[in-house]
């Protein structure tokens, strides 16, 4: 079979780079090489560099209504591709068609956010801080940034982060996953056609000798990054070194509580499309039901009858609810997570290792297949409730009130989502109070927040200061300035020696 070399995109043009280093592509449905994507070495990098160097003067000194009037170009065209760039994440991810769909309108949620950068960077002014002088504030692009995003969402995480950074001034340079690169060059195709000039946004294929070499090089001066927990913490602490700013979003166990006052019917629907949708592969998937009092007795054999039920199938097939695991090494590592679990005392209700893949679709025989899994008593000790196994596996933690649910959601390493089932007001009010975790959704199991709101966790789920997008990822990638004036009709002669105060 004929298979295609994902490349480079710098100053506009692709390219394959001079490293010469490549990496396999998968379609995980088939297990077979789709293709080849470049590995990008120290040159690469400092091509892009370059190019993101020379861009910047011009698009930063471009008024920000012509800079949105581009971002409104490719929101046309995006639009426009929407079911193409789908098509793209299934054909490398694996994720079901539909889900990519979505995954490709919550980027574009952001896209229309930037759209209104002119409003975003509109700065404070103060008139007469003292008599004669005024006082404003302005906020002005940092220069060359770079992106560095995970394989689960190869089109909304960068769209966390592009948009914003290019229609504030910035020049860009992405560094995709290399497992499913495929659509960051649709996406720089169609910045192209909008009308962003060359060198604006560049894509840097390649693994961590790429992110060394952007973390490392002195004309990058910030680095967003979204992975694992290990990987944003070491960004974190190179890119601080190297002084960048830095913003570093990582991994996830988040817990659904569900109340005894709950709608069972509703959490069941939650827990199934939360835990097993896009095979769990979601920074946002629910990985731990918290089942309060006498609710495990009885939703357990609904989850199991649901969770074996599943309609697991190649992607691109419309009424597939899940697709297959994203390669060879995940499946690996999640099979190795729930033998663990067995090991480890959990009661493994429905085991997801003996998936028949017969009835996944044509050609799909050697795909990376697995069924959902569902683990109940399990404890606070097992490591498959304490480490992150990003596939398709629930499992069950009994608690016998909301303060030890609390307790637990609060004692674990990552904050990233949470979610509280229960038709009562105060109870819903005091979790999203007191919970220690960055997003929390009541009655909503993936409460992703919208493009104005901003994207972020706590504790080891984010490394930095600020979310993504929002109005605070507008704050990442901008630099304020404050100017104070005045003009020489109310400056007073002679030479002033105290600390200048209002007068
Ligand atoms: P990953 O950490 O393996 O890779 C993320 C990026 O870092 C990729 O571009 C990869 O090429 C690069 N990378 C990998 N190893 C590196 C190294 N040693 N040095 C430098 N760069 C390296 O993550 P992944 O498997 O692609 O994605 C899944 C992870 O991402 C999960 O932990 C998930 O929770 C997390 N995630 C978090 C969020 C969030 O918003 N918090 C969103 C999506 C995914």
């Amino acid at each position: 079979m004929r298979t295609t070399l994902i490349q480079h995109h710098v100053n506009g043009q692709t390219s394959a780079g001079v490293s010469g280093q490549t990496q396999n592509v998968f379609n995980p449905a088939t297990g077979q090489v789709t293709g080849q994507v470049a590995l990008a070495n120290h040159a690469d990098v400092d091509s892009a560099v370059s190019a993101a160097s020379a861009a910047f003067p011009a698009w930063a000194d471009t008024p920000p209504i012509r800079r949105a009037r581009v971002m409104f170009r490719f929101l046309e065209l995006l639009n426009a591709h929407k079911d193409e760039l789908a098509r793209a994440i299934t054909l490398e991810h694996g994720k079901v068609f539909t889900d990519a769909q979505g995954e490709v309108a919550r980027g574009i949620d952001i896209v229309e956010f930037a759209c209104g950068i002119p409003q975003l960077l509109k700065g404070d002014y103060t008139e007469q801080v003292s008599t004669g002088i005024d006082n404003w504030t302005v906020r002005q692009p940092l220069g060359v940034v770079a992106g560095i995003t995970p394989f689960n969402f190869p089109v909304m995480v960068p769209m966390w982060m592009f948009p914003l950074a290019i229609a504030a001034g910035n020049t860009f340079i992405l560094k995709p996953s290399p497992i499913d690169a495929g659509p960051s060059l649709m996406m720089a195709d169609l910045l192209k056609q909008a009308g962003l000039p060359d060198g604006v946004f560049n894509v840097v294929q390649g693994d961590k000798t790429s992110v060394e070499a952007l973390i490392e090089h002195q004309d990058v001066k910030a680095l967003s990054f979204v992975g694992s927990s290990p990987i944003a913490n070491l960004i974190y602490e190179r890119g601080a070194h190297h002084g960048k700013r830095v913003q570093a979003l990582g991994g996830a166990k988040n817990h659904m509580v569900v109340m005894p006052d709950a709608d069972l019917d509703k959490a069941v629907d939650a827990l199934i499309g939360a835990g097993y949708g896009s095979a769990g592969e979601r920074c946002m998937a629910i990985s731990v039901a918290v089942l309060v009092g006498d609710v495990a007795d009885k939703i357990m054999p609904r989850l199991a009858e649901r969770t074996r039920a599943l309609k697991i199938k190649n992607g691109l097939e419309l009424d597939a609810e899940m697709g297959p695991i994203v390669t060879a090494q995940a499946h690996q590592r999640i099979t190795g997570y729930i033998d663990k679990g067995v090991e480890e005392g959990a009661e493994l209700v429905v085991d997801g290792r003996d998936f028949d893949a017969s009835a996944t679709g044509e050609g799909c025989a050697e795909g990376f297949w697995m069924g959902g899994s569902l683990f109940d008593h399990v404890t606070q000790e097992m490591t498959i409730y304490k480490e992150e196994i990003f596939g398709p596996v629930l499992v069950c933690v009994r608690a016998p009130d909301i303060a030890t649910a609390i307790r637990l959601i609060d004692d674990h390493e990552f904050g990233n989502g949470v979610s509280c089932f229960t038709e009562s007001g105060s109870v819903a009010r005091e979790f999203g109070r007191r919970i220690q975790v960055g997003m929390v959704g009541i009655n909503v199991p993936i409460p992703v927040p919208m493009a104005w709101h901003g994207f972020g966790g706590w504790k080891r789920s984010l490394f930095g200061d600020t979310h993504a997008y929002g109005e605070e990822g507008v704050r990442f990638y901008t630099k304020q300035k404050s100017i104070m004036q005045r003009w020489s009709d109310s400056i007073d002669a002679g030479a002033e020696f105290v600390m200048p105060t209002a007068k």
